[in-house]
């Protein structure tokens, strides 16, 4: 399996399961099935509102001896609320509760976005707060604690820019992780570039175009990336389905990636992706798909009475 060496020598299987939409009732036998099929890497958040399902998923394969915790990697991720100094820590461990863990392989900032503390999910502009009044470095300074206690191995952050990392490299420990939507149609070149020169690694969110999102999330003219032609046909040239191949171009690429499902077939299909090696052909056909497409647009948190914009989520 692929993997992502950190520069502690850590290594991150580059492949991992989703768990966003994944339902309570059908979270933990998604996990259970998954570690089954040979995953060891889960990508979680409280913001997905499942974490004690995967807690109980995870706990029962270490008591059933499916796998060792020191050979899972389990991502978690600070929610919006939570940004303020003193709140991260506590964040943490209220996660590490409902995970049934001591700790996390990897600890990062959900959104570059603050919401206030007793609201999950702003409905208008008052509920969110301006990243002048809780800036990012604030934030920051409590992960770095959250490593520094030992409760996080790896630290990092999630929809980040270019220029929002740059304000986080002088720090005593820089992210060494943004998780972002990447997929052909959203190749983030540039960002990658960024990211490969500065020693940040990147995961692929998203990477089937999530067409499971609720509709009022959907733009009425969304592209239908696993019914892509040019995928479409690499996959029967390799044999495959259009899903693997999405994977496999995320792998290929050397970022990791955390495609989600709670089907036991296309969870025990999806990690074949590992094994596919697209040829420089494929590579080529696929880098020309880019359009810059984004199905996770932000604009949930661009409300009227905030000072949040869309360009300004992505500085582009
Ligand atoms: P995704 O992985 O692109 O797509 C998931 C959808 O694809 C589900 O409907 C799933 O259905 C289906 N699917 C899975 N394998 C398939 C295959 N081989 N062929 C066809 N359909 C397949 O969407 P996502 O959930 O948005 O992104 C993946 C993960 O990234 C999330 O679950 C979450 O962990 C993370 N994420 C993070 C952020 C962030 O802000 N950091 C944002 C979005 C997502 P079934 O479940 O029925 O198989």
């Amino acid at each position: 399996m692929k993997t992502l060496k950190f520069k502690n020598n850590d290594e991150m299987p580059a492949f991992g399961l989703g768990t966003w939409k994944s339902e309570p009732g059908e979270v933990y036998e998604a996990v259970r099935t998954a570690i089954k099929a040979g995953y060891r890497h889960i990508d979680c958040a409280p913001a997905y509102n499942n974490e004690q399902e995967v807690g109980q998923a995870l706990t029962d394969a270490f008591a059933e001896g499916d796998v060792k915790r020191e050979d899972m990697w389990i991502t978690s991720k600070l929610w919006n609320n939570r940004h303020r100094r003193d709140q991260v820590v506590p964040a943490l461990k209220q996660t590490l509760s409902d995970l049934q863990l001591d700790y996390l392989d990897l600890w990062i900032i959900h959104w570059p976005v603050v919401i206030v503390d007793h609201v999950q999910f702003p409905s208008s502009g008052e509920e969110l707060v301006s990243l002048t009044e809780t800036p990012i470095s604030e934030t920051w300074d409590g992960m770095m604690e959250c490593h520094e206690k030992g409760l996080a191995r790896h630290i990092g952050v999630s929809n980040f820019s270019i220029l929002k990392l740059r304000s986080l490299m002088d720090t005593a420990i820089p992210p060494e992780m943004n998780q972002v939507e990447m997929h052909p149609l959203l190749q983030q070149n540039e960002l990658k570039s960024y990211c490969d020169e500065n020693g940040i690694y990147l995961t692929a969110y998203s990477p089937l175009g999530s067409p499971d999102r609720h509709p009022s999330l959907k733009a009425a003219d969304e592209p239908d990336l696993l019914g892509h032609p040019v995928i479409r046909a690499i996959a029967e040239r390799h044999a495959a389905n259009p899903g693997q191949i999405l994977i496999a171009w995320a792998l290929n690429r050397g970022t990791a990636v955390i495609p989600k499902s709670v089907n036991p077939e296309r969870i025990k299909t999806n990690i074949f992706a590992d094994q596919i090696q697209l040829t420089p052909q494929d590579m080529n056909e696929i880098s020309s798909l880019d359009e810059h497409y984004r199905y996770v647009k932000g604009q949930f948190w661009a409300l009227d009475g905030s000072d949040y914009t869309v360009e300004e989520l992505w500085d582009e």
